[in-house]
């Protein structure tokens, strides 16, 4: 499920990226394509006009000097003395000249056909010089040109140059800078596909992680709870049948299963709140001496009836107050107290102690029971794990610590274990 939801969202995000980097590339495009034309039709305009001053200027047009027009600017020159061509256009090879006067009579239609054309005019010593620019594509080479029409005038005499200028460099120009962009906007593709897959996968890890962990705990929470429930249908069952006077060890068993299952359910209750974020911390100046010592006090009973020696450390002076929630660090203590006096075989000691370091209290919970591997302390917070089922009790299911693993984090402290010399464990939480 996760491998399509994690091709779904590569998808999505390099779509969505790449749809914005293409619009973004049209739009440049567009915006540098119109600048490059008017660029260069103004640079037209201009070199036409200087083009018309030296035409105003010359009293004779020699072809020497269109030659050398022509191979400078590239440009074509075709001159009309009152409407004939001029000598200059005969001048190259004959199929030459044909494309050429296909070209002047195209450029001559367009130029007619367009009637919002600007001209510009100056008025010089011998004559009137009028030059006019327009856009027209070739129909015969599809290609397009900038032209103008020059026209000097005399009462007598009209004579009219026209010049066009191909387009063909600029447009090819303009063809490798879409063919550039196209390659950067497939490299980019490419790339953001590559990033968007390690990113989404990097963003799903953790939700995978947590899919698995509940899928983890929901099995172990139904193993759980199978066995008190089973015992609980055949108590169940044998009741129905017993005589009167053994209902009552049948139904006791039921009571207790049935707390087992309560209890369990208590615990998991606690868990899934703390992983939706509605874990009730009610912080408030709290007595941790006098948590603990009222601990100690609860699980005295307890320890004397296993033979353990149970004490408390107090710092001399009265300790500050902690800003805790004080029925949840009870309950941390709690958790770690029944366990030190359930892996602490008889005639073992634990003591409690409490204390302040620089800005921190340290509640610690020693024992000299049967200690942790180096390799269990790394697991023994997660949910549902005992070091050895069969060394547990029947009221351990592996949730004690990662209980109190949540609320200390939810205090913003943390709990820790270490060994301690001589055999046993020492659990200290840190607010
Ligand atoms: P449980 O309810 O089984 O005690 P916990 O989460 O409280 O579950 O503890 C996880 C495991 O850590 C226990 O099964 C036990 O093996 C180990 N453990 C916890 N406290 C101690 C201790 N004081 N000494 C030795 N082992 C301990």
């Amino acid at each position: 499920m996760f491998q399509k939801v994690h091709l779904r969202l590569t998808l999505l995000c390099t779509g969505i990226t790449a749809i914005i980097m293409i619009i973004m590339s049209f739009c440049y495009l567009y915006v540098s394509e119109t600048g490059l034309y008017r660029n260069q039709f103004q640079a037209f305009k201009n070199d036409m006009n200087t083009i018309s001053t030296n035409l105003e200027q010359q009293t004779v047009i020699s072809m020497e000097w269109l030659s050398k027009m022509e191979a400078q600017g590239n440009y074509l020159f075709f001159v009309l003395d009152n409407g004939t061509p001029f000598l200059f256009n005969q001048l190259n090879d004959p199929k030459e000249n044909s494309s050429r006067d296909i070209l002047l009579q195209e450029s001559r239609d367009a130029y007619t056909s367009q009637s919002d054309l600007e001209v510009s005019t100056r008025t010089g010593v011998f004559t009137t010089i009028t030059h006019c620019e327009y856009e027209f594509t070739s129909p015969s080479t599809e290609t397009k040109y900038y032209g103008s029409v020059i026209r000097m005038g005399s009462p007598d005499s009209t004579l009219e140059v026209i010049v066009l200028s191909s387009l063909l460099n600029l447009e090819n120009q303009i063809r490798e800078q879409r063919l550039r962009f196209l390659l950067i906007d497939v490299a980019a593709v490419l790339l953001l596909s590559i990033f968007s897959w390690f990113f989404t996968g990097k963003l799903l890890k953790p939700i995978v992680e947590n899919q698995k962990k509940q899928a983890l705990f929901i099995a172990s929470a139904s193993h759980e709870l199978r066995t008190p429930l089973s015992v609980i249908l055949s108590a169940a069952e044998c009741c129905k049948s017993a005589p009167p006077e053994r209902r009552d060890g049948f139904l006791k068993t039921i009571c207790q299963e049935g707390l087992r299952v309560s209890s369990l359910v208590s615990d998991m209750l606690t868990l899934s709140q703390s992983d939706n974020q509605r874990f009730p911390i009610r912080m408030e100046p709290t007595e941790l001496d006098t948590l603990l010592m009222n601990s100690y006090e609860a699980f005295q009973p307890l320890a004397q009836e296993k033979s353990i020696s149970l004490s408390i450390e107090l710092p001399e002076g009265a300790l500050p107050a902690c800003p805790a929630d004080p029925e949840r660090i009870s309950q941390v203590i709690s958790i770690l107290i029944h366990n030190a006096i359930s892996y602490t075989p008889e005639h073992g000691k634990i003591t409690l102690s409490v204390s302040k370091h620089k800005e921190r209290f340290h509640i610690s919970v020693t024992d000299n029971g049967i200690g942790i591997s180096d390799e269990d302390k790394k697991k023994i917070f997660d949910r549902f794990y005992r070091v050895e089922k069969s060394r547990s009790t029947k009221d351990h299911f592996g949730l004690g610590l990662s209980i109190a693993y949540e609320i200390v984090k939810a205090h913003g402290g943390n709990i820790q274990v270490s060994d301690v010399l001589g055999g046993g464990s020492c659990f200290t939480v840190v607010l």
